[in-house]
């Protein structure tokens, strides 16, 4: 029914408002601009029109008029219309032009404010627009005049003298002709400058540079320009992360990666998901649950594959697996369970199977019975030495791993070593790489590896391993990476 002009904020997904995630998630319609982060999208329902009004190669910006005539038009229709747009909707977003159309046309409409890039791109280069004892105010400028309009309506002479910050959008182009006008209307020539391109974003640049350097500097767009003594304070944050600057591949399947990828993203990094694998299901029935005496995890996607998609559709919960005893390879299998309300009677020392071999009792003097829950194909050891100990064993495939197919321009990257870091969690994330790169990368970058087996794989297909993991879990992965990688000054 109503149409939100909704404030993605500068960059970081993180900073969308609560409000604006709650309209954008029973959205009808979502008209985005260029600069909006994609991640931001999937929070619409799947089933939501998508309509983009940037830029595209080949094609020109939808005209203003056309994006009012779609917002007038979707919303007279009776959608939940979110235009989501880049900052704050009312600042230089033409938010005001969309609200007045909408006005105009009897069109519901609310707005949803948005963390404005001339804020946000300052904070995260650790630059306040105001500071006690050294600017009581700052101003928000365009330094893009509108060609069309034949006339400055900016006059730089009088902020030069209205002294504060000055912060100015659009302007990088024109960084050099900007400051000359500073200076022509009596800013010192030594004002401290930061254009801080990509603000909040992983390829974050903060250039710093004064009036008289500032030409000079290279400020390329998008760039919020800091003019005034506060660009001089340097309460650096997000660029000084210990990962900060650094690319890393992941390679698991996408449903597993989001554990790694926030993991890697709070220290910093840009991480570039090449989800070698997928998760398919397969079908498969829970069999006679009485018959065993243990039940073994390998996988959290074991888990929730064993729940979701055998017991839950034979009617079955948690407590059909009361007289069972439960064995996980790893922590994070063990997580798994606990969150379906199972505790793990058995999680081996290290966590591989053979570690889990090794800490598996005798069975019974009548022998006992073990199902496994697994992948469709995976090694043998487990089920072979079971086997070999005496226990009667089954394995259950409850999900299949397939090869996704990954995007091909980070996949271009990663095969020109444009990286800093490959990650392997498991061999057959290893294969499944290898095989999509088809070459070692060259020159090759890191290679860390979750574990002993993993890196063996790797090994085979000629990678030089370069980091394993202490603790074979994805905290282990991490640390391992962070020292190899982590840049001195955070040590
Ligand atoms: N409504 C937006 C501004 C749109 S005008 C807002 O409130 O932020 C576009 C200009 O915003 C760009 O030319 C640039 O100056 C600035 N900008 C947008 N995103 C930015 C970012 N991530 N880092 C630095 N500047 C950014």
């Amino acid at each position: 029914m109503t149409v939100y002009l909704v404030g993605a904020g500068p960059g970081d997904p993180g900073l969308l408002t609560v409000k604006g995630a709650e309209v954008l998630g029973r959205a009808d319609v979502v008209v985005y601009d260029r600069l909006v982060d994609p991640s931001l999208l999937d929070r619409a329902p799947a089933d939501a029109e998508r309509v983009y009004a940037g830029k595209a190669p080949g094609r020109n910006e939808m005209e203003q008029s056309e994006i009012n005539a779609l917002l007038v038009a979707r919303g007279s229709a009776g959608h939940t219309v979110v235009r989501l747009k880049g900052g704050d909707p009312f600042v230089f977003g033409r938010g005001g032009e969309e609200a007045e159309a909408l006005a105009a046309a009897a069109v519901p409409f609310e707005v949803v404010p948005g963390v404005t890039s001339a804020i946000g791109a300052p904070a995260y280069a650790g630059i306040p627009v105001t500071h006690r004892g050294v600017s009581t105010h700052f101003t928000v400028v365009t330094g893009h005049e509108d060609p069309a309009k034949g006339q400055q309506d900016v006059d730089w002479d009088a902020l030069a003298k209205s002294g504060g910050t000055l912060v100015i959008l659009m302007g990088a182009g024109r960084a050099g002709d900007i400051a000359d006008r500073l200076v022509a209307g009596g800013l010192s020539r030594n004002t401290p400058v930061a254009a801080v391109r990509d603000g909040t974003r992983a390829d974050q640049q903060t250039v710093r540079a004064t009036l008289a350097t500032i030409a000079d500097a290279g400020v390329r767009a998008p760039a919020a320009i800091v003019v005034g003594e506060v660009a001089g304070l340097d309460l650096s944050w997000f660029e000084s992360r210990p990962l900060f600057g650094r690319s890393v591949v992941v390679t698991r399947a996408r449903e597993q990666a989001s554990e790694l990828r926030r993991r890697l993203e709070a220290l910093g990094a840009e991480v570039i998901e090449l989800p070698a694998i997928a998760i398919e299901p397969v079908s498969f029935d829970v069999p006679d649950l009485d018959r065993y005496r243990w039940l073994v995890f390998t996988s959290a996607n074991g888990v929730a594959a064993f729940f979701d998609r055998g017991l839950a559709p034979a009617g079955l919960d948690v407590r059909a697996l009361a007289g069972l005893r439960v064995a996980a390879i790893g922590p994070g299998i063990a997580n798994a369970l606990m969150a379906h309300g199972l505790q793990a009677d058995l999680l081996p020392e290290r966590f591989v199977a053979e570690s889990l071999l090794e800490a598996f009792p005798a069975p019974g003097e009548h022998g006992e019975r073990v199902l496994i829950a697994r992948a469709e194909q995976a090694r043998d050891v487990l089920p072979a030495g079971l086997s070999e100990r005496g226990y009667e064993v089954d394995v259950l495939a409850v999900y299949r791993t397939v090869t996704a197919t990954p995007d091909p321009k980070a996949l271009e990257r990663a095969r020109a070593g444009a990286v800093d870091a490959l990650t392997f969690t498991s061999s057959s994330t290893v294969t499944n790489l290898c095989d999509l790169l088809g070459a070692v990368p060259a020159p090759q970058p890191l290679v860390a590896s979750i574990g002993p087996v993993t890196s063996k794989t790797a090994m085979e297909r000629g990678l030089r391993v370069d980091v394993e993991a202490t603790e074979h879990t994805i905290g282990g992965l991490v640390d391992a990476l962070l020292r190899a990688l982590g840049s001195p000054r955070h040590e």
